[in-house]
């Protein structure tokens, strides 16, 4: 079954990330002045706070760096589980905190090599909003 997705409020810090996503892109923003690929999008270095970042695509590629299954919780994630919670290291730097969809949960380890994928979204009343990037295995 398909995990909640909350669609996310673009705004004009991260806009570049949210219209690549429409396209299935993982665009990210990477520092002029230090080389520092930045996770969450936004338009400040937070390793040597530059305001001068230029975007790019990522190869939306990494692996597992940790992850849990949540078996149960309360309300409406209770009728995905089991369901797979991880930070995933893309292979530009950053660690991302992250939903592993379209997987055996009991079958994905540290280590695994993953690929991005985004997932519809919608919003409070229901209305399609920007595509939520998760990821699936390529390879464990
Ligand atoms: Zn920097």
């Amino acid at each position: 079954m398909k995990l909640p997705a909350k669609a996310a409020q673009p705004n004009s810090e991260n806009l570049p990330f949210f219209e690549g996503a429409e396209k299935g892109d993982l665009v990210l923003p990477r520092c002029d002045d230090c080389d520092f690929v930045i996770w969450f999008p936004r338009e400040i270095c937070p390793e040597c706070g530059s305001q001068k970042v230029s975007w790019f695509k990522a190869s939306g590629k990494g692996s597992i760096y940790s992850s849990t299954v949540t078996r149960r919780i309360p309300g409406g994630w209770s009728k995905v589980t089991p369901f797979v919670l991880a930070y995933v290291e893309l292979d530009e730097g950053p660690r991302v905190m992250t939903n592993i969809v379209e997987c055996d949960p009991e079958h994905v380890s540290i280590g695994d090599r993953v690929e991005a994928v985004f997932e519809e979204a919608t919003n409070r009343d229901g209305e399609s909003g920007p595509p939520l990037l998760r990821f699936r295995v390529t390879e464990s």
